[in-house]
């Protein structure tokens, strides 16, 4: 099969295609999940004054050193410091009372906390020694203002937009997420609100693809069925891409008589990078680019779309969407619990049901049979394994690398 492309030049060629998309300036509150077109400095120190960890008692390290659980050290207190004020100076050879949060009064050097603590009378017994620093938390000691807060390229997770929240932030510049359009074809599809005549099925990949698409916090633009005819395909891609930064086209890509989605392509001027690769499901994948807009074409079966948009568009929208370089996604391994055998040409995406035991190793069962079209198989699956190209028999107690489903 020396014209299938390998994968992974076929996902070089991907991403030597794609563009990120033009900056802009979102409300932090709607920018999770967004990446970042610039590095952001830290506007102030974090946090921006010495304060307390605990709930305890504010003291000198000098004036609880003797203390311990049999003979404790008495102390009288001298303030109550609550988040939010001032405190005054701590009296030489006293305790403040003090709660999370609450500026460190000066002249206090250490935390007591209330656990390790007996009050009375106004009075705290210390029941152990504390050392200089404990429980302090220190104003620059997580970001110093200047400092590199955060890179250009990093994906806005809860951790980054409450830090930036913490350094007062309410914009942020951000890549735009891409609009992507999706298209089904083929004379036989019927939506799928209605009833197929004999011989006819429901779009069901559209819809799979659409739900794909907003996991990945992109907007799925539904362009509906396209019929086997080169001009309704040729119509519906020039629509579909007035309103789309990317293209997937679902079904069509194959070398059947009435797949016509390449040719329709081609007399608008696309530019080809590959048309096959050597995976299964989803050999028949096209990549190219048309009035600069990525286009995939997916086959049509439910199962190899699905596998085809996880492994080829999700990176390329992640580069579109402005990260820069993204995570493996098929980084946990796995033990394959029976052998199993697979083309020896392809990689081989296995649906499988995995269990992690008590020993934290995970096994791999392959269901059977495994089908382009079995979204059954599919929806009882949590687990994607690579069955690496160059081998034919996947032995069992073979590690393999998989993704979660
Ligand atoms: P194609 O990729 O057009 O060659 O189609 C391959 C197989 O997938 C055929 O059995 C089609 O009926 C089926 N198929 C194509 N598009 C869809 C779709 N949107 N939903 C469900 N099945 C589809
Ligand atoms: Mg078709």
């Amino acid at each position: 099969m020396a014209d299938l492309t390998h994968p992974d030049e076929a996902m070089r060629l991907v991403l030597d295609g794609i563009r990120p998309l033009p900056a802009q300036s979102r409300p932090l509150e709607s920018a999770a999940g967004f990446y970042l077109s610039d590095d952001v400095d830290a506007a102030c120190d974090l946090p921006a004054f010495d304060n307390s960890a605990m709930d305890g008692y504010a003291l000198r390290e000098v004036d609880g050193k003797a203390a311990s659980k049999n003979s404790p050290v008495s102390l009288s207190i001298t303030q109550t410091i609550s988040a939010g004020t001032v405190p005054t100076a701590l009296v030489v050879g006293s305790a403040a009372k003090i709660m999370t949060g609450a500026p460190l009064p000066a002249g206090a050097d250490t935390i007591l906390p209330r656990e390790v603590a007996r009050e009375y009378e106004g009075h705290v017994e210390l029941l152990e020694a504390p050392s200089s620093g404990d429980h302090v938390r220190y104003k620059g000691d997580d970001m110093r203002a200047g400092d590199k807060l955060l890179p250009a390229g990093r994906r806005l997770r809860s951790f980054e937009i409450g830090l930036l929240a913490g350094q007062g932030f309410g914009e942020v510049r951000v890549h735009g997420r891409p609009r992507i359009a999706v298209l089904s074809s083929g004379d036989e599809l019927v939506p799928y609100t209605e009833l197929p005549t004999l011989g006819r099925i429901r779009n069901s990949s559209g819809p799979a693809l659409a739900a794909m698409i907003t996991a990945w916090g992109c907007t799925p633009v539904s362009c509906g069925i396209a019929a086997d005819r080169e001009d309704a395909i040729k119509a519906a891609i020039e629509r579909a891409l007035e309103h789309a930064d990317v293209l997937l086209f679902c079904g069509g890509v194959s070398v059947g008589d009435f797949d016509y989605t390449r040719s329709a392509l081609n007399t608008l001027g696309f530019e080809e990078r590959f048309w096959r690769t050597a995976i299964r499901p989803g050999k028949p994948l096209l990549f190219g680019l048309l009035n600069k807009k990525p286009v995939f074409g997916l086959p049509g079966n439910p199962i190899s779309t699905l596998v085809t948009a996880e492994v080829f568009v999700r990176p390329a929208v992640e580069k579109m969407s402005g990260s820069r370089g993204t995570q493996e996604p098929f980084s946990v391994m796995g033990t394959l619990e029976a052998s199993f055998k697979k083309p020896r040409s392809l990689r081989h995406y296995l649906f499988c049901s995995a269990k992690t035991g008590a020993d934290g190793k995970t096994l791999l069962r392959v269901l059977e049979p495994q089908g382009s079209a079995l979204l059954g198989m599919g929806a009882r699956a949590n687990a994607l394994v690579i069955g690496p190209e160059g081998v034919s028999d996947l032995e069992a107690g073979m590690e393999l690398r998989f993704k979660w489903l």
